[in-house]
This record gives C-alpha cells, sequence and structure tokens, in this order.
C-alpha cells in the first residue's frame, strides 16, 4: 500500500523572487518553460552571472537555468525581470513545464510550443496554481514519447494533429493514461485541473507521488470524469542521432541531442553540451551573439535552432574550441553531478572534482551516470541511470535506479 508522504517543511526550491542559501552564497533558478530563451535574455543572464555570481550559468535537470554564488540577490532579479524571464513573483516557482526540445523542428506529430505559451500563460493567470509546489511539474510531449516516458505529474502526449491546430493527446497522470482531450484549451484546462484537483485532495501534496493510495485513486477518478476516453497507442520512440546498430538494454537512454542535425524546414539545429552542465558566462555570450533561438533540454544539452549551413559551420568551428561539446560520444553527454562540496553544506565529497577525475582518467562512460555528495540525490535524471553516491567514509557507492 502507498503511504501518503506528508511534508513538514515549506518548498524550498530557489526562484527568482526566492533564493536559496547555500554554503557558496545565494542560487537563483530561472524557470524557462519548454527550456526556451531568447538571445538577448541569455544574454543577460551571463552578464548577471559574470557581475554577481561565480561566472556560470548551470544548466539543470528540468531544462532550467541556474545562478549560484550570489552576491546581490536584488541586482540579479532585477535583470531577470528585465529580460522578461520571471513575468509574475507569485508564480514563479510553478512555471516548470517540461515540453519536448526538438518540437515543431525535428519530427513529432505536432508542435507543441503554443499550447506551451498558453499552459504558462494560464498558469501564471490561475489563483490556485500559486499555492502549487514548486516541485510540481507538467509535461508536454508532442507524440515522440520523450517527455511522457519521464512520468511528469501531469502530461499531456499528443496522438495526432489530424485538423490542422486541433491536437489530440491523452492526458497521463504520474504517468498512467486516464483519458484524452482535444484541442490546445481544453488540453491546458485539463493540465491545470489536475494540479488543482491535487491541492484539493491533499493541501500538503508537493507531487502526485505524495498521495494516499485512496487520494491517488480519487484524484485519478475525477479526472477520468471530465476527459474523453484514451486515444491511446504505442508511444514512439524518441530519435536518435544516428542508426540504432543493436538493441539497446533497458538501462541505456537514448541518445543525446549532441551533434548536427537537419530540421524538417531545411534548417540546422546544433546540440551541445558543456562540462559539468556549467556554462561559462563568456561562453554564453558567444552563444546569445549567433542570434538564434536556444533550447536548453532536460538532459542538460544546449540547442541552438534555425541555423543556416554557414553559419552552423562556423558555430562549431568557433564556439568547439571554447568548450562547447558537439560530440555525441563525449562521456559529458552522458554524465552529470550535483553541486557536491565546498557548495552544498550536505556534501560528503567535492562532487564535481570527483568527477573531473573519473572522466579524466577513469574508464570509459557506457551508460548515464549522475554524482552526488549524499542521499538527497539532486538533479538525478527522471531515467534508468547509475548513481554515484558519496559516502561518509569519503568514499562512494553506485546503485542502479
Ligand atoms: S545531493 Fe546532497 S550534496 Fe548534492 S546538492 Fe543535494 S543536498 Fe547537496
Amino acid at each position: 500500500m502507498t503511504e501518503p508522504v506528508r511534508r513538514d517543511a515549506t518548498d524550498r526550491c530557489p526562484g527568482v523572487f526566492t533564493t536559496h542559501v547555500a554554503a557558496d552564497g545565494a542560487v537563483a533558478r530561472v524557470r524557462l518553460p519548454g527550456g526556451r530563451i531568447r538571445p538577448d535574455q541569455l544574454e543577460t543572464l551571463a552578464q548577471a552571472a559574470a557581475a554577481h555570481g561565480d561566472g556560470y550559468l548551470e544548466l539543470t535537470a528540468r531544462a532550467n537555468l541556474q545562478l549560484r554564488g550570489l552576491t546581490d540577490v536584488d541586482a540579479v532579479a532585477d535583470a531577470v525581470i528585465k529580460a522578461g524571464l520571471a513575468p509574475s513573483s507569485t508564480h514563479d516557482k510553478v512555471r516548470n513545464i517540461e515540453v519536448s526540445p526538438l518540437t515543431g523542428r525535428i519530427g513529432g506529430i505536432a508542435d507543441v510550443r503554443p499550447l506551451a505559451d498558453l499552459l504558462d500563460d494560464r498558469l501564471q493567470a490561475a489563483d490556485v496554481s500559486a499555492s502549487l509546489s514548486g516541485r510540481f511539474l507538467f509535461g508536454l510531449d508532442d507524440g515522440r514519447g520523450d517527455i511522457a516516458r519521464r512520468e511528469p505529474d501531469v502530461c499531456a502526449i499528443v496522438r495526432s494533429a489530424a485538423v490542422p491546430g486541433e491536437i489530440v493527446a491523452d492526458v497521463l497522470v504520474g504517468g498512467a493514461v486516464l483519458g484524452s482531450a482535444r484541442g490546445d484549451e481544453t488540453v491546458a484546462t485539463e493540465l491545470l485541473a489536475v494540479a488543482a484537483d491535487m491541492i484539493d485532495i491533499c493541501h500538503g501534496a508537493w507531487r502526485v507521488a505524495d498521495l494516499a493510495e485512496t487520494e491517488r485513486t480519487e484524484l485519478d477518478d475525477r479526472v477520468r470524469a471530465r476527459l474523453a476516453p484514451a486515444v491511446g497507442g504505442p508511444t514512439p520512440q524518441p530519435p536518435t542521432s544516428q542508426p540504432p546498430t543493436s538493441q539497446p538494454p533497458a538501462s541505456q537512454p537514448p541518445d543525446p541531442i549532441v551533434g548536427w542535425f537537419d530540421q524538417d524546414d531545411g534548417g540546422v539545429l546544433l546540440g551541445a553540451v558543456v562540462e559539468l552542465a556549467r556554462l561559462p558566462a563568456r561562453l554564453a555570450e558567444f552563444v546569445a551573439a549567433v542570434q538564434a533561438p536556444i533550447v536548453v533540454t532536460p538532459d542538460r544539452e544546449i540547442l541552438i535552432c534555425d541555423l543556416d549551413e554557414g553559419v552552423a559551420e562556423t558555430v562549431v568551428r568557433v564556439l568547439a574550441p571554447m568548450g562547447l561539446i558537439f560530440d555525441a560520444a563525449s562521456p559529458w553527454a552522458a554524465v552529470s553531478c550535483c553541486v557536491g562540496a565546498p557548495g552544498c553544506a550536505k556534501a560528503l565529497a567535492p562532487v564535481r572534482d570527483d568527477l573531473l577525475v573519473r572522466i579524466r582518467d577513469g574508464e570509459p562512460v557506457t551508460e548515464r551516470e549522475h554524482w552526488v555528495g549524499c542521499g538527497r540525490r539532486c538533479g538525478s535524471p527522471s531515467g534508468p541511470h547509475r548513481s554515484v553516491e558519496a559516502t561518509p567514509d569519503g568514499g562512494y557507492v553506485t546503485h542502479r535506479r
């Protein structure tokens, strides 16, 4: 039987208006619904990180950007607000919307970016959503299955778009398909209604997984009663950057979106990663200078989109030597970590330093790995991975998750 999770503390997730105080200074998290950020916005964040932080933008497991070691949180908040990246002080931390990163450019049944904008607007306008936890996660999957398989609290996965502009999507709650909805307006309404129902059923719940069995049953019953029958169908596998040579084992993640990709409209999309998922401010300014749309992904990738071939070649030639990694075979496309010591007071080890040593001197990386400084396992990937956790005796223990 599922035990309910009852939270005895307020949600301390950082945002722009309420930063988290870590051992190395304040941390501000900038929500990017769908991971999208304009070049001018990226430039603003880079300048704020250089002037008031540790000089890096951290890529998070929810496709957000984080500034750390802040000495002037008000100056950073002012810059973020001016850039249009924090449109609501009351709803800043609830704008957690993961979206298929390639939607509208490569594959997928429909472009769900307009739905993401609509959901973000409605989320900010809804009174009830202000009391949502900053951990509650909305997902919009354009039909390829990349977001649905991460099991957000509530997710819409597009099943058809037979009528232009009118999608039909299945709605999943905690990974279970409960029905379907038609059209962006209805889908957005249903996703928000799930969040409102969860709060109504159990005010202290942060996530659907926190609910007791009876509460979860009540939530599912309410949602099913509103929705049309599920459309169903197999969930397509996410696209890969190269043809599969063999059936990957269940614990192996899909290929990273790293390298050169041809868009459906003839443009080029470049995907890259950076060491330790920390984008140096100077490099971020160069990425912004490309003047192309940017998407960050829940796998901590940076996508530079809508390029023509000549510009794409120049971007690779200039930015690869500066630290953008365009090689999908790089270990940095498969490893991640929490901040560890000394940035986090709870850390049992200097995780970043140890991971750097592991990558430079250790065994090849053959599966997704996430290194953490304690059992809280911050920033862990949602899919199967090898979790390498620091222990009090100064070593690490490995778990499969
Ligand atoms: S996993 Fe532990 S050590 Fe790492 S950031 Fe979270 S609390 Fe700190």
